[in-house]
């Protein structure tokens, strides 16, 4: 290994180890075990070598929210890790993150569900997993049904042969507190569950509030910046 992938790799070990301690004590904190969490490290803007380092470390899951540059990165990386789209998605790139993605997080319209299960009946794969994002702030442009909609999409979803409903995601509002709206997503996240007892997916937390996320009840935290570090500014 040359130097720069070394020194890569000493910073995403201890960025990840600091990680892993920061979701066991959130976890601890309210006496679940950190043994029920996943990692999603959101490798948008990052090169697909850094995918590689993540995976020798033992990382399992990664992210991405753009499908041209996650096919390019899958394409190179390959799998596992697991990938999971987190980006809001237009349909007609659906057939293009089916082809890659094991788990999209961002289903928020019935349109989406059809073309992601249209595009996986033709593809030789399992069921795409698939999680209902809900809308905690009423921003269109951030993604996400509203939560008293998002129980038929759930049923929607279910009802699709080659989609596979694991439960919900979210994002935090910009501002407000991150606890009350993952608390409003842990009820959409409850009722769904009533109807749909193997959807007890919820993908919640990022670097800033993953402690808020884990303590409402989080399964998935999607972790970027405080694994990979920051991010140049988004261009265009
Ligand atoms: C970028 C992104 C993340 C990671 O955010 P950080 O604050 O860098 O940890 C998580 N979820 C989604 C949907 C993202 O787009």
């Amino acid at each position: 290994m040359t130097d720069a992938v070394t020194d890569r790799r000493a910073e995403l070990a201890a960025n990840l180890a600091a990680v892993r301690e920061r979701m066991s004590a959130a976890a601890r904190a309210v006496g679940r075990s950190p043994d029920e969490l996943t990692l999603v490290a959101v490798t948008k803007t990052f090169p697909a070598s850094d995918v590689a380092l993540l995976a020798e470390l033992g990382v399992t899951d990664v992210g991405e929210n753009r499908a041209q540059e996650a096919a390019a990165k899958h394409a190179v990386a390959g799998s596992p890790p697991r990938w999971h789209f987190v980006g809001t998605l237009q349909r007609n790139k659906a057939a293009l993150v089916a082809s890659f993605a094991d788990v999209v997080h961002s289903v928020d319209r019935a349109e989406l569900a059809h073309a992601l299960d249209r595009a996986t009946a033709t593809l030789d794969r399992p069921p795409l997993e698939v999680l209902v994002q809900v809308s905690l702030d009423g921003e269109p442009g951030r993604g996400g049904a509203r939560p008293d909609i998002a129980a038929d999409l759930a049923d929607l979803v279910a009802a699709a042969g080659h989609l596979s409903l694991r439960g919900v995601m979210a994002i935090a509002p910009l501002d407000g507190d991150p606890e009350r709206a993952f608390a409003t997503l842990a009820e959409a996240a409850a009722r769904i569950r009533a109807r749909h007892p193997d959807a007890t997916w919820i993908s919640a937390g990022m670097s800033g509030d993953l402690e808020a996320a884990v303590t409402a009840g989080a399964t998935h935290v999607r972790i970027g910046t405080a694994l990979l570090g920051r991010r140049p500014p988004p261009v265009g």
